[in-house]
This record gives C-alpha cells, structure tokens and sequence, in this order.
C-alpha cells in the first residue's frame, strides 16, 4: 500500500511523520474519511467543504489548492488500486518543537493520504444482519463539530462497544438525549414512520450522509423530524440505522441488548440504503 506524506508518494511501511508533528503531541489536527464506490470519491465536494470549515475552526491553513488536494487523493487511490473501499486524509498543524501554542506561521501543515479496500460483500452482509448498539454517558468536548484527530473518548466508546458485543456506541446527553455514534450519526424510525435524527445545531459531527440522506428524505417524500431522542424511544422504535460515510445506512437491531423492532433490518432502513447513491455525487 502506498500512502501520500507531505509530497512523496511512499510504500506504508516507510511511511512516517516527524515525532514532533502536532498531531502526535497534541491531536492538533483535523480529519475525513470518504467512501469510494466504482473507483470514484463519494461526495467529495462536501467532505472538501468540511475539512476547510474544521480546518478554519481551528486556525490550520488548507494544505493545498482544492484541484491540487484532488489531484493527490485520486493518486492515491490509483497507486493502491481502490475500486471500493475508503479514503483517509489528516491535516495537522505541522512539525515544530513542543509548546502547546501556535508555532511560528512558517510551520507549514502536514497532509498525510492513506486509501484502502473494503469488502463490499462484508458492508452488505453486515447491512443485512443490522448491529449492536451500546449507549453510554457523553463525554466528549462540546465542539464535536470539528473533525479533530481527538479521538480518545470515541476509541474508548467503541472499544466498549466491541467488549459488549455491540458495534457502535451512542453518546448520551446529560438531559437523557442520544447526541451520536463514536464513528457515526443516529436516527430512528417511530412506529408511525417518521424518520428522527437530532438537529446538527449541537452535539454532533454534521455527517456528510446525514446532510445527503435528508436530500433522499426529501425527494421521496418521507416524513421527517429532526430533534433528539432518548434511548427508550429508540428501544420502542420501529427501527433504527446510522449512517456514515463507508456504512451508508446500517441498521441497528439491538440497543443495550434489547431487540428493536423485530430485531432484524427494517424496510425503511433497506429503502434509504439502495437509494443513497442516487443522490451522491462521484469525482
Ligand atoms: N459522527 C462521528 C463522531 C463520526 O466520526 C462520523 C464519521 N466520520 C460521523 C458522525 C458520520 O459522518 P459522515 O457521514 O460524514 O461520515
């Protein structure tokens, strides 16, 4: 496997940053992960709009020209032959000395590239089973909304998850809301077909395929209702699903060890999931 470092284009296992990156020491950088389907990036214009917005959040230029930050991710995934699978890039604020302030502005930011195949047929089996999912306690930074390599409680969440035999885990609030997934947003289905996501006002990434499966919702005319639910509603759901950039929709059938619905994938969740790409766009 190949990956792109700050201009060179290297074989993974030789592959490496200065252990005085910033996103070493501090997690002082931003990430996005998009889908790759048919050899094409899935809605990269969006996640490229993202990664400028969490970028400027924190005060780290752009790496590089949008043509350019293109031009790189489709190299990577040709150099590694990715027909389906994902794409990886990070973009800290580079290599300096150890001091927790901004380093002089002639540190320039590291952009690192990494892409790599998926098993289609294990995302759709995985799709057809549905997952596990846990709740546990939000304790995550109240700016969720920039994509920051700070990813410990989300390690931690889903590592718990895994122990537990469950997938993800949603994040709840202190007033008894599920605000996310740690890789991932949460919806529901109520008994009388609404679809429920919380509003990307607070305590979520805004997901790329949130924002394009609300654009689905809409063009199929399906009811729709964004605010918070708890995790008794999603018990008492008809079903559930989250979505992510390389999950698309994926059901959920348990949560803390109760069955939703039936226990098994929805009709609805199924519907969302084979019209998504529809909507998406490939560059
Ligand atoms: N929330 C969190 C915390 C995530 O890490 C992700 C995955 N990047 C998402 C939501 C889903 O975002 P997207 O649809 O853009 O992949």
């Amino acid at each position: 496997r190949i990956a792109y470092v700050n201009g060179r284009y290297l074989d993974l296992r030789e592959a490496s940053v200065n252990i005085e990156d910033r996103g070493y020491q501090f997690s002082d950088g931003i990430y996005e992960v998009c889908e790759i389907r048919d050899g094409a990036l899935v809605d990269w214009p969006r996640h490229r709009a993202r990664l400028k917005r969490s970028l400027g959040e924190v005060r780290i230029a752009m790496p590089m020209g949008e043509a350019a930050l293109t031009a790189v991710l489709h190299e990577v995934m040709r150099r590694n032959r990715v027909h389906y699978g994902l794409i990886y890039l990070q973009v800290t604020r580079g290599v300096a000395h150890r001091e927790h302030s901004f380093p002089s502005p002639s540190v320039k930011p590291s952009l690192v590239v990494t892409a790599k195949n998926l098993s289609f047929a294990k995302n759709e089996a995985q799709a057809a089973h549905g997952i596990a999912v846990i709740t546990l306690p939000e304790n995550r930074w109240p700016r969720v909304d920039i994509k920051s390599v700070a990813l410990l409680p989300n390690v931690l969440a889903k590592q718990q998850a895994k122990e537990q035999g469950a997938y993800e885990a949603w994040f709840v609030d202190r007033d008894g809301f599920v605000t996310e997934g740690s890789s991932s947003n949460a919806w529901i289905v109520t008994k009388s077909g609404t679809i429920v996501t919380r509003s990307a006002d607070s305590g979520i990434l805004p997901g790329i395929t949130r924002a394009v499966l609300q654009e689905v919702l809409a063009a199929l005319q399906m009811r729709f209702e964004e605010r918070p639910f708890t995790p008794q509603e999603a018990e008492e759901a008809a079903e559930a699903f989250v979505t992510a950039a390389t999950q698309i929709v994926m059901p959920v059938v348990k949560i803390d060890g109760k069955p939703i619905g039936n226990g098994v994938p929805g009709p609805i969740a199924a519907k969302l999931r084979s019209h998504f790409h529809g909507f998406s766009t490939f560059s």
